[in-house]
């Protein structure tokens, strides 16, 4: 399993409703999982309706607690999440997601630069790289996202 670092403060997510629930079922948005994920996660990690908010929610999300059931081994996409791997024409990108509120308040700042060099230097190593060339469905064509650094595999 993949391990990255966060950068988000978990008592930020806490407070924000903007992570693990969904306006649809069938959406890009939703977490992809890895191949040597699925095993594992496919039967924890899918959508479900939300009765609560009338939207959709995964399944492994405590609507009640907002937080992750399997936070310690979750998706590396989920782990990755503010930032996505997005695709533009024939390139691919680190990008990031402006909808995060985390996003919002630090993009300009210093452990914000920090963080992106710490990504771009994971996703240069040739085990990530392979990793992403392995995985085609954690690159989407994601709406709106910003996209940051050009990544070569
Ligand atoms: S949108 Fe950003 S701040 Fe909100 S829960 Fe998701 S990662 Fe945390
Ligand atoms: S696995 Fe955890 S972090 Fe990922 S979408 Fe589901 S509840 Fe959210």
């Amino acid at each position: 399993m993949f391990k990255i670092k966060q950068i988000v403060p978990s008592g930020f997510c806490l407070r924000c409703d903007g992570c693990c629930r969904f306006s649809q079922l069938d959406t890009i948005w939703q977490p992809h999982l890895l191949n040597e994920e699925q095993k594992k996660l496919s039967k924890k990690v899918y959508l479900i309706p939300n009765i609560q908010q009338g939207n959709f929610m995964c399944v492994s999300f405590n609507h009640k607690t907002h937080k992750c059931k399997i936070y310690a081994r979750c998706p590396f996409e989920c782990q990755l999440y503010p930032f996505l791997i997005s695709r533009k024409g024939k390139n691919i990108f680190l990008a990031v997601d402006l909808k995060c509120l985390f996003v919002q308040k630090n993009l300009k700042t210093k452990k914000f630069k920090e963080y992106l060099q710490y990504l771009t230097n994971f996703f240069s190593r040739p085990r990530y790289k392979k990793s992403l060339k392995d995985n085609p469905q954690l690159i989407q064509n994601y709406p709106g996202l910003i996209n940051l650094v050009e990544l070569k595999f």
